[in-house]
């Protein structure tokens, strides 16, 4: 089964999940840059649920913080303890700093600027900073910077281990797997907007019957997943 066939299959029965969920309306009355809030947030959602990510952000609005200079300027401790409900709060709070430094001092805390560069180059400045793995560096890419970059996490691996797709499961294997069968099936200029959907239906799917005890009788993609047969 190749994951096209799979987008497909998910798109239909849950149809546009909408992510990255960022109010934009809260952005344009406080003059700041909604990608900020998708960076943050993907720094955020490292090893917890969004639910405690939401949580955070909120706290951020509330103390207006939200935006790179305000981020800079941050007591340490203070931030911290606003960004407590996300968890591992010491290190994320380092890394919201160091990654708000890194704009102001290379891009002026321009992310045009920033982001209006080749993928390559922008993933990899990220991959250098302290605490941004591959994960958040591609979420960086495709959620904020509008890049055709496919995102492989927890959820994408159990899928890729129990169909199971002819792939090791490295990132980089995984996303050059789904990224080259992708360009097969659509055109370039639709690969943003399918990679943004095709990693939170693979979310949707995880959360609601390929958990990690699964809900296989019910599932969708039974009948071509080896897991499901091996039950039998
Ligand atoms: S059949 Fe089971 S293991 Fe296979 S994708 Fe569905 S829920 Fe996951």
């Amino acid at each position: 089964m190749q994951p096209t066939y799979i987008y497909k299959i998910l798109y239909k029965k849950y149809g546009k999940q909408n992510w990255w969920p960022v109010d934009k309306r809260y952005h344009k009355k406080n003059d700041s840059d909604y990608r900020f809030e998708i960076i943050v947030g993907a720094i955020l959602t490292q090893n917890t649920a969004w639910s405690n990510v939401e949580k955070a952000i909120i706290n951020l609005k509330k103390n207006n913080m939200l935006n790179i200079e305000t981020i800079i300027d941050a007591n340490l401790d203070s931030l911290k303890e606003i960004i407590k409900p996300s968890g591992f709060f010491n290190q994320k709070a380092k890394r919201l700093q160091t990654i708000s430094n890194y704009l102001k001092n290379n891009y002026n805390s321009n992310l045009d600027k920033f982001f209006n560069r080749e993928i390559k180059l922008i993933r990899n400045e990220l991959l250098s900073l302290n605490g941004i793995g591959p994960e958040t560096a591609d979420s960086i890419l495709l959620y904020a910077g509008n890049k055709p970059v496919f995102v492989v996490d927890a959820y994408t691996k159990r899928l890729c281990e129990r169909i199971p797709f002819k792939t090791k499961l490295t990132y980089d294997y995984i996303q050059n797997f789904f990224e080259k069968d992708l360009k097969k099936n659509f055109e370039p200029e639709e690969l943003v907007d399918t990679y943004n959907e095709f990693h939170a239906l693979i979310v949707k799917h995880a959360k609601d019957y390929c958990k990690k005890k699964p809900n296989c009788n019910n599932c969708l993609l039974n009948k071509k997943c080896n897991f499901y047969k091996n039950l039998f």
